[in-house]
């Protein structure tokens, strides 16, 4: 493609539009980039990420562990992690004179601690490279030429730029009426939450995958366990029943359920399969994932006879947060100033299915609000991993969130938005 493309049109200002826009313009310096933004704001996803500190990537420098974090997309973003990994998108940021630093859970944040340092960055490439930027436009349709049945120079109302020998290959239209045309388009909007705003993309012969929304929490009204609200676990199995869902780490009560790594990754990982029950199951949680009820039991025999004299209720020996382990004893029946050797088998099999397998209604989903994406978009098989074109319309390239590539939360997303970005901007 790349020998013929005068004008590349980038629409979307987030993550993966500004990647691809800043470093095509860099890459082949005789293009013309046009970024085309519909709100009034450029970056806005990136501000507020990673609760204003936003979560660039995750420290991860093997392909094969980090295709495990992507629910879907993982064979998609398998072959793109090879053209560019997140060594690059560190490298690239240092180079820019951003650092990025690693926390304990290995997500990678800027030393600053302030999304805003990503979002000088990519302004300051914007204009280094002389990308033409436009807000309030809101693309509505592309409209693809066949380049032989074009007039050559075809007059536009941008196209001082373009040699007369161009051929126009793209129109695209904006909702207040003016039309770009471009040789080489990247698609890079984001996620859509409904089907019908894909309209203007199936247009071109695209197929989308349903979008559902992932990274959310569970919603359990009426559960006596929101009373622990702020209550946490370090690690947590929370099993969906009747389901192979199945998902371990850190959980936390929230004033309507439960929230936490172990409930996102199993929203993520559930996200079809859950939206398919319209968010109605049950979650099975053990809060002592180191044993199940066989194991558990024996563990409870050796208990009752080291802890004999000890009252259940003072005697936690799980290391279970305090306020946790009253509750698992008001819901198994058993009086706090019980002594650990009179503890009936009757309340002790209640006790061991309430701390291996207690089973809780969830009714609704609460959107997480630190790090939100939707799963589904552009379908995977219609686009080249190793281009991000469109294996449908030359020309056509995609970034971001809006291919039906989407990742735990810790900085996968934005793994994916600054690769395909990335890829896309070698105009392959
Ligand atoms: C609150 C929050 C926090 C997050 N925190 C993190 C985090 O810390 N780490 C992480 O990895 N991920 C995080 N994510 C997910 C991450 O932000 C997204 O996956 C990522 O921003 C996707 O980038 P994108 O460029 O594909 O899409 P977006 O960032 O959504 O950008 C798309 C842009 O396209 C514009 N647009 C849409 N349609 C059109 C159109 N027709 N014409 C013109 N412009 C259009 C939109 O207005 C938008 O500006 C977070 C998400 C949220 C909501």
């Amino acid at each position: 493609m790349e020998g013929s493309i005068k004008q590349l049109v980038v629409i979307g200002g987030g993550a993966a539009g500004f990647f691809c826009a800043v470093n095509a313009a860099r890459l082949h310096p005789h293009l013309k980039v046009i970024l085309l933004e519909k709100s009034s704001k450029v970056l806005s996803k990136v501000k507020v990420s990673g609760g204003g500190r936003c979560n660039v990537t995750h420290h991860c420098d093997s392909i094969s562990e980090m295709v495990k974090k992507y629910p879907r997309g993982g064979n998609f973003v398998k072959k793109a992690f090879h053209h560019f990994f997140t060594k690059d998108t560190i490298e690239w940021f240092r180079e820019r004179g951003v650092e990025l630093k690693t926390e304990a859970d290995n997500r990678m944040f800027p030393v600053t601690d302030s999304s805003q340092t990503i979002i000088d960055c990519l302004i300051a490439e914007l204009n280094r490279y002389e990308v033409e930027l436009w807000m309030n436009t809101d693309i509505k349709e592309i409209i693809v030429e066949e380049g032989d049945k074009m007039e050559t120079g075809a007059s536009t109302k941008m196209g001082d730029d373009i040699k007369s020998e161009a051929k126009t290959r793209f129109q695209l239209k904006a909702a207040d009426g003016k039309v770009f045309e471009a040789d080489a388009v990247c698609v890079a909007c984001g996620g859509f939450p409904k089907t019908s705003m894909f309209n203007w993309l199936q247009q071109l012969g695209h197929s989308i995958e349903e979008p559902v929304p992932s990274l959310f929490t569970f919603n359990m009204p009426g559960n006596p366990i929101a009373d622990l609200m702020g209550v946490s676990v370090p690690d947590a199995q929370v099993r969906i029943t009747g389901s192979k869902l199945v998902s371990s780490g850190p959980l936390l009560i929230t004033h309507w359920g439960m929230s936490g790594p172990a409930i996102l990754k199993l929203s993520a990982w559930g996200a079809r399969e859950l939206a398919e029950k319209n968010y109605k199951f049950s979650a099975m949680v053990n809060w002592l994932p180191a044993f199940n009820e066989n194991s558990l039991r024996d563990e409870l025999q050796s208990l009752r006879f080291e802890l004999a004299a000890q009252k259940i209720g003072h005697r936690n020996p799980f290391q279970l947060p305090q306020r946790l382990w009253d509750y698992l004893l008001r819901q198994s029946d058993i009086n706090a100033d019980l002594r650990w050797a009179d503890l009936p088998s009757k309340e002790q099999n209640k006790l061991i299915k309430n701390l291996c397998a207690q089973e809780h209604a969830v009714n609704g989903k609460t959107t997480f609000k630190e790090e939100f994406v939707t799963a589904g978009g552009i379908r995977l098989s219609e686009v080249d991993a190793s281009t991000m074109q469109s294996k449908l319309v030359p020309g056509l390239y995609f970034a971001g969130e809006i291919l039906d590539v989407d990742g735990i939360t810790g900085g996968f997303n934005f793994q994916n938005a600054w690769t395909s970005g990335f890829i896309a901007a070698q105009l392959k």
